[in-house]
């Protein structure tokens, strides 16, 4: 069962502890499991055979191929179910697109804009932010959209799954995944 969407540096953290193992999915459509140590070892036979959908992180010393599926190998509850409302998912919901002007632009440009001002009461809700450029942010400053003249590219709701996997399954890298995606969590848990 997915039950989250991980950085590589946090996954790797949660091999070396010996919390997790990789799950590999062999070509064909079968799975083998490994642990840092194995997962080493395999991407070292692979270092000269690499993908060009693969991701690989050098160290000093060697190489080793980022794997797309770990498995928690004890855990005491599952994680709480629900899209977490934080910066980067609202910025994946809005497919890193200014709200106000239409412009897909680089992370460090956006920045995350109350459309009814806290001032005035907007709650910090999915409803109630959106992804905007640093120039329109200013540009609308304490004002509503309405006031400032600036009309929303989308109108903002909570998404029904984690929008940063929904950015990712878009990109053929990720295609494992889909078969650890059989709804119980993905589409049933994040619902209200
Ligand atoms: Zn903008």
């Amino acid at each position: 069962m997915a039950v989250h969407v991980i950085g590589v540096r946090r996954a790797f953290a949660l091999l070396c502890r010996e919390l997790a193992e990789v799950i590999h999915h062999a070509e064909e459509g079968s799975f083998a499991n490994y642990t840092f140590e194995t997962w080493l070892v395999a991407s070292q036979e692979r270092v000269h055979f690499k993908q060009p959908d693969e991701d690989w992180i050098r160290s000093v010393n060697f190489e080793i191929q980022v794997p797309r599926v770990i498995r928690l190998l004890r855990y005491d509850r599952l994680p709480k179910q629900g899209v977490h409302l934080s910066r980067r998912n609202v910025l994946a919901r809005d497919d890193h697109q200014c709200q106000y002007c239409g412009r897909h632009l680089p992370l460090h440009q956006l920045s995350l804009d109350h459309v009814v001002p806290r001032s005035r009461g907007g709650p910090t809700t999915w409803e109630n932010i959106v992804c905007a450029c640093l120039a329109c942010n200013v540009k609308k400053g304490g004002r509503t959209p309405h006031e400032a003249r600036m009309k929303l590219v989308r109108h903002p709701t909570k998404p029904k799954r984690n929008p940063m996997l929904s950015l990712k399954l878009e990109n053929p890298k990720y295609e494992s995944w889909r078969t650890w995606l059989n709804g119980v969590y993905w589409e049933i848990g994040t619902r209200d």
